[in-house]
């Protein structure tokens, strides 16, 4: 078949040579070349590790039929850092790979030894003394100068955490290797006496640490040199987690983080309160986050963060342990059920989680996604924000389980933010060696499939369809906006490769509403980021052999007949179960009274929320949300965010009309009803010192009910600002 990006002048200029010789960027949207490419590959195993090129094709023969799922684990995570290496060079990145990885093992093994070898151990050393009996300057100027002495590289590239991590890790690596010496045992600190004696010379060359450290350096075992430096790091700490100055300096920093236990009564914190004469509960205050407009509400975690969660992670997968992929099983064979009922059935992908961890720990972004994608290609449409089944699943119940969907999407926002990130994301979609079940995408084999509904199903099923060959045609009843053109490449003309995914980025609060992915775009409010659809939109774009129109509903525009006589072999109904439930409710209907999905729709699809929208979605308050599952509280949650944002634009038309006339004439033009709305708003506006306190009032007017607490899950920023009333009076 003719490919689409053979052609084209345009094509040819946007066409470039891929890091690897003898590829270029066309290559990687034909299956031919992604088969070169797979052999390609499979040399450079051959030359970096025969063995394990072996092992590998064995492997790929097989599908694993010799192989248990401890040596599928072990080998893939053998395999990936091959993989992320081959796809960096492919795209020119190596460089920026390898330095993110040398400096996540770096400052990750000093944070979490110095997490391990003195934050967790100074409670019990210093448990009969007091801080406040010190001399904490001192000691603050001290470690400072330590620091300054003997990691000077430390105290300038890294924040106090880090600076401090560096030193501690290094001194009590020193501590531990003479300790085992001094008890006979072996140790894998090659060049301890080396660092011993820099350390002694660092200290002597400055005349302030050598009069500060006189004591230290007066010892002559190396045991005891070391043990004294470390003791500035280890009272500090210990000052740190009693005095209030010194612990203030150290709030959010990670190696003083401790696990709350699980309590499954109170998933999400809250306090209850009588309002009315109603019985109810509201989030605790200190839990609250305030939410303002329509802009993501969850910027996810940092790194610093994400990698508290890795090294939370025990790495079950070499005991065949790791039940947040497999399900966590009572030794008869049977799923454990939580104290919530819920089922303990692990990534319903099974997914290669805790291989994922090992990766990320070592700082390998690429390695980690490729083992995510064997088995959830579309994980931009998954992770953090959208579901947990791994995290419930996870080996620890009685403390926070880690917290899988956050590393699973910084997985992937690390990977799209380098340099070329999306085309990565793009190629492992099609070309995957770990995926050894279809490690590149199959041609074309003639059947055609018309995918009826773009939502998750939809296109998820569409993904592996064009994997297996087929020729696939999406259609949803909804409007969906094409990509530009530069971005899928079609008419002969290649795409344009995306080197900084920021160029494609848009704030959710001034994106126009896409229309792909189902109730994943107008259901799903903006605690998740949208852009994570168009990445799933351009990966199914860019193929040869998709098409998509939005706009066609099947058994209306498009009928069952009329799919047979254009041609398709089969048709697949992903059209989801998303109708508006009607309740049994005498004037259920009447004005005043929504569908929770059909308000969040009209919020999102009409673009309400937008402050250059005209739309007419009009609330007014008090509302009551009956229900409380996920979509009473995202409809909860958005009526409150839109309130202010309504009564805000109706203020701004109202004096934008009375600039031009009279007040007498303005309010001529509306109806009594809309002036009773509108004298309602501007009643609001002037009572409050807008817009903090009409905020405020209108949130302290609402509380959770019992009912949703359950529904909230994990989702307690959600229920922190919310609104959910289980009975209208
Ligand atoms: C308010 C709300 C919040 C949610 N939040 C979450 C969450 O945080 N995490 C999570 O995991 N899940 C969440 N869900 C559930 C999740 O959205 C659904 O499980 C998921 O969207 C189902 O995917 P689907 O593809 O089966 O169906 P849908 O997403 O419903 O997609 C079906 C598509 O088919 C189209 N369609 C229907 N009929 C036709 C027709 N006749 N012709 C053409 N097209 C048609 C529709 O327009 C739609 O685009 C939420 C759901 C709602 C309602
Ligand atoms: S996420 Fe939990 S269950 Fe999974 S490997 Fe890590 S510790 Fe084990």
């Amino acid at each position: 078949m003719q490919s689409v990006l053979d052609g084209g002048v345009d094509g040819r200029s946007r066409n470039f040579p891929l890091g690897l010789d003898g590829f270029d960027f066309s290559d990687l949207s034909s299956d031919e070349r992604l088969q070169n490419l797979l052999s390609t590959f499979d040399e450079t195993l051959r030359a970096a590790d025969g063995e394990l090129y072996e092992a590998y094709l064995d492997y790929r023969q097989n599908q694993g039929a010799d192989l248990d799922d401890i040596g599928i684990s072990e080998l893939l995570v053998r395999l990936a850092p091959h993989v992320g290496a081959f796809v960096a060079e492919l795209f020119g990145v190596g460089d920026a790979r390898h330095a993110v990885m040398e400096r996540t093992r770096h400052d990750y093994d000093a944070l979490f030894t110095y997490k391990r070898a003195v934050v967790d151990k100074v409670g019990a050393k210093f448990k009969t003394q007091n801080p406040s009996d010190w001399d904490l300057d001192k000691l603050d100027s001290d470690l400072e100068l330590l620091k300054r002495t003997t990691s000077p590289e430390a105290s300038e590239d890294r924040d106090a955490e880090c600076a401090i991590s560096v030193v501690a890790a290094r001194l009590a690596n020193l501590a531990g290797h003479y300790q085992k010496l001094a008890k006979g045992k072996p140790s894998d600190v090659e060049d301890a006496d080396a660092q011993v004696e820099e350390l002694r010379e660092h200290l002597r060359v400055n005349a302030q640490a050598a009069r500060t450290f006189a004591d230290a350096r007066a010892m002559k075992d190396p045991l005891e040199f070391v043990a004294n430096l470390l003791g500035y790091v280890e009272r500090w700490t210990y000052a740190a987690t009693k005095d209030p100055a010194f612990a203030s300096r150290v709030e959010g920093w990670v190696v003083f983080r401790t696990l709350p236990r699980m309590d499954f009564s109170q998933l999400v914190h809250f306090d209850s309160r009588t309002d009315g004469g109603v019985d109810s509960i509201a989030a605790s205050e200190d839990e609250r986050r305030r939410r303002d407009g329509f802009a993501l509400t969850d910027a996810r975690f940092g790194e610093r963060d994400v990698w508290f969660e890795v090294d939370h992670c025990i790495y079950c997968h070499d005991r065949d342990r790791d039940s947040c992929s497999k399900g966590m099983r009572h030794k008869s064979g049977e799923l454990h059920v939580n104290p919530l009922g819920v089922t303990l059935t692990g990534c319903p992908l099974e997914e290669k989680i805790s291989e994922a961890h090992m990766l990320k720990r070592d700082g390998d972004n690429v390695g980690a996604l490729a083992l995510i994608m064997i088995d959830n290609p579309l994980c931009p449409g998954t992770g953090h924000r959208i579901c947990n089944d791994c995290m419930k699943g996870c080996i620890y119940q009685k403390v926070a389980p880690v917290d899988i969907p956050q590393v699973e999407t910084n997985v992937l926002t690390d990977v799209l933010h380098m340099p070329f990130g999306l085309e990565i994301y793009l190629l492992l979609t099609r070309w995957n060696p770990l995926n050894v079940k279809r490690p590149v995408a199959l041609p074309y084999n003639g059947k055609k499939v018309l995918v009826v509904g773009m939502g998750p199903a939809g296109y998820t099923l569409s993904h592996y369809l064009l994997n297996e060959g087929f020729a696939v045609v999406g259609i949803d009843a909804l409007k969906i906006e094409p990509l530009p053109a530069e971005l899928t490449g079609n008419g002969g003309h290649l795409p344009e490769a995306v080197r900084d995914f920021s160029t494609i980025y848009e704030d959710l609060d001034k994106r126009v509403m896409a229309g792909f992915g189902g109730v994943a775009e107008y259901g799903i409010t903006v605690r998740w980021d949208k852009n994570f659809l168009k990445v799933i939109h351009l990966s199914l774009a860019r193929r040869r052999n998709f098409k998509v129109y939005g706009g066609v509903r099947f058994g209306g525009t498009l009928t069952i007949d009329d799919a047979w006589r254009l041609g398709f072999d089969h048709v697949a109904i992903a059209s989801g179960a998303g109708k508006p439930t009607v309740i049994s409710l005498k004037n259920n209907l009447i004005r005043g009274i929504r569908k929770a999905s059909d308000f969040l729709m009209a919020l999102q699809l009409t673009g309400a929320a937008k402050h250059s929208s005209m739309a007419n979605l009009q609330v007014r308050l008090p509302a009551g949300v009956i229900g409380g599952g996920l979509t009473a509280i995202d409809t909860a949650t958005e009526l409150v965010a839109y309130y202010p944002v309504q009564v805000e634009k109706t203020l701004e038309r109202y004096e934008t009309l009375l600039a031009d006339r009279d007040e007498a004439s303005v309010r001529a033009l509306y109806s009594d009803e809309e002036r009773e709305v509108l004298d309602e708003f501007l009643d609001l506006v002037e009572q409050t010192a807008w817009p903090e306190n009409i905020a405020r009032r209108i949130r302290t007017r609402y509380t959770l009910t019992a009912s949703a607490r359950d529904a909230a899950g994990n989702n307690s920023e959600e229920a922190s600002c919310v609104v959910v009333m289980g009975v209208v009076p």
